[in-house]
């Protein structure tokens, strides 16, 4: 029921044993691509944080009787272009920082892809792994509850994130289609099919890092055939992934989940692998010789996906990585300090907010579906994917060569100027 492989530790990013937040993260890498725009430290004050943020108490029945209070966020980042919109995560470590983190970089992402939206994220404290379905129906129905007075088709749109899924979109929807009284599939997006899905969503951000990947390989000639892979996570950004890889003549020499890792420099048998995964991404306890998560990252390959958690390739191991390209599948895998080490090693890092952008476009091509009430094929949602994807990639190529500034930096300039011309014109900001 996973939209990620490993629970074990979400997106605080790990410093030895300090924790540096994602929040000054994404504050840090924002001040940086707004003084290159040279717009007036104003722009920084009023975009670093969001716009609004709800903290709510989710009070919930347990099956064994007990009532149990669940702390719940929303941030909203910015909803100068359009409506709010971002993914829930049900994790343990779910905090404020993180939420507020999470919110900047979807609007950073909707600004690299031309959606007309700002980015929002909600999360909630809890194990989805220690509840049953009953529990987590009931959570997910408070959590609409509690935050239904900020959320809505026009106004900010969930959809699902780490450890959230269609059923529990589901579950929201419905919730929320009572309590205003009308259908609105377009409240949520990341929906079964049946109420109103969008063929290829399931797929689409591991579909989109396909598509990045298949860009790289034509840009830095770095043939499909017999690339050498290595993914951290098998949950459902890394499983499809490698199976498209592998199927396009990419050899997957590793992949970890929450458990461990398996690396096999000749290449590892993927069908088998995603044939004896069960429904939390887990697979490596079938090998003897499993290697532990951190030894994966510093194996040899061509290109390095890390498709977990957060904050797992930093300034401590970053120096030992042996591979040619880091591709962030999952939000936040880089530290700041991580990055400007690998660029020392002439080790591209192909950003996030980049590289994982295909759930929010096909989310964004669902919400039009339900606006206009018409669906399209799988292939017509694919061919726009592959589109949207090639324009925005091409764009932060572009503008990292124009500004001799490394993908990261020149994702941020390319997602930010959007929402801050947006917020210049309503008269939020002056410059
Ligand atoms: N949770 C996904 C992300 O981080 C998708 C968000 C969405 O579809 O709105 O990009």
């Amino acid at each position: 029921m996973s939209t990620n492989s490993s629970i074990v530790k979400s997106t605080s990013l790990k410093k030895g044993k300090e924790e540096q937040s994602p929040l000054k993260e994404f504050q840090e890498i924002l001040q940086e691509a707004i003084q290159i725009l040279r717009y007036p430290s104003e722009v920084y004050d009023f975009l670093k944080n969001p716009m609004r943020f709800l903290e709510v108490n989710i009070p919930i029945k347990m099956d064994d009787g007990t009532t149990k209070t669940f702390i719940g966020y929303r941030a909203q980042h910015n909803d100068a272009t359009g409506p709010t919109k971002g993914g829930i995560r049900f994790h343990p470590d779910v905090t404020p920082e993180e939420v507020k983190a999470l919110a900047g970089w979807m609007s950073l992402k909707c600004g690299i892809t031309d959606l007309p939206y700002g980015g929002a994220k909600g999360g909630i404290v809890c194990d989805p792994r220690q509840m049953s379905m009953d529990e987590l129906e009931r959570l997910s129905r408070g959590y609409v509850r509690a935050v239904s007075q900020v959320v809505g088709p026009t106004k900010d749109i969930p959809a699902p994130d780490m450890y959230t899924n269609s059923q529990i979109m589901a579950w929201m929807l419905d919730e929320y289609d009572h309590i205003r009284e009308f259908d609105s599939p377009g409240f949520i997006t990341g929906k079964p099919l049946l109420l109103g899905g969008s063929k290829g969503r399931e797929t689409a951000t591991s579909l989109g890092v396909f598509y990045t990947i298949q860009l790289i390989s034509q840009l830095q000639k770095l043939p499909m055939e017999g690339m050498r892979v290595i993914i951290q996570g098998f949950g459902n950004v890394g499983s499809y992934l490698a199976q498209y890889l592998h199927e396009n003549g990419a050899k997957v020499v590793g992949i970890s989940d929450v458990v461990g890792a398996v690396y096999n420099p000749e290449g590892l048998d993927i069908p088998y692998l995603l044939d004896r995964r069960d429904s939390f991404g887990v697979v490596s306890n079938l090998f003897r010789n499993s290697i532990s998560n951190q030894e994966l990252l510093e194996k040899e390959c061509d290109i390095l996906i890390p498709a977990a958690i957060g904050g797992v390739i930093t300034k401590f191991n970053a120096e030992r990585l042996q591979c040619k390209i880091v591709v962030e599948a999952a939000n936040g895998p880089t530290t700041k300090e991580a990055i400007q080490i690998l660029n020392e090693k002439k080790i591209m890092v192909v950003p996030d907010i980049l590289a994982n952008s295909g759930g929010v476009i096909v989310s964004y091509f669902e919400w039009c579906q339900n606006n206009q009430g018409y669906y399209w094929t799988e292939k017509e949602v694919e061919e726009r994917l592959k589109e949207k994807m090639t324009t925005s990639f091409l764009k932060v190529f572009n503008t990292a060569k124009k500004y001799r500034v490394n993908m990261k930096i020149a994702a941020y300039i390319e997602g930010i100027q959007k929402i801050a011309e947006a917020s210049r014109l309503r008269g939020w900001v002056k410059f």
